[in-house]
């Protein structure tokens, strides 16, 4: 269910501009507003998740559909074949800022190891 006070929920719901790079039913994928990389696109799902620790025994065919939008992403973007990094943040520890589940896709440049 939609949290009214989210900021991606409000941009599920077309409430909130972004720039889409790909959705279907489940996933919207959107690229970040402050990119740290060439490349930084997040992919989320349309209902409201908080983080990687909502996911339940049943969200295994929207956590696929997840994968399946950041390799699409991947391939679009043109970091395919040079690579890129996958990261979603948990937490106050995590550096979790908004509180709606989400993957980021960074590429286009060397991504240093390990992060901060
Ligand atoms: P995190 O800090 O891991 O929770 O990531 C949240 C990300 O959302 C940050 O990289 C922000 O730059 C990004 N962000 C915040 N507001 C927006 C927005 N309106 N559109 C696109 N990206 C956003």
């Amino acid at each position: 269910m939609a949290d009214e006070r989210c900021l991606f929920c409000d941009i599920v719901a077309g409430r909130l501009p972004a720039t889409l790079v790909h959705e279907d039913d489940e996933v919207l994928a959107f690229r970040d507003i402050a990119p740290r990389a060439p490349v930084h696109v997040l992919v989320i799902p349309r209902r409201h998740l908080v983080s990687v620790m909502d996911f339940g025994e049943d969200d295994a065919p929207l956590l696929s559909r997840m994968f399946a939008a950041i390799r699409e992403v991947a391939r679009r973007e043109g970091v395919a074949d040079t690579g890129f990094r996958v990261v979603s943040n948990a937490g106050r520890n995590g550096g979790q800022t908004v509180g709606h589940l989400h993957f980021h896709v960074l590429g286009g440049r060397f991504m240093t190891w390990p992060p901060g």
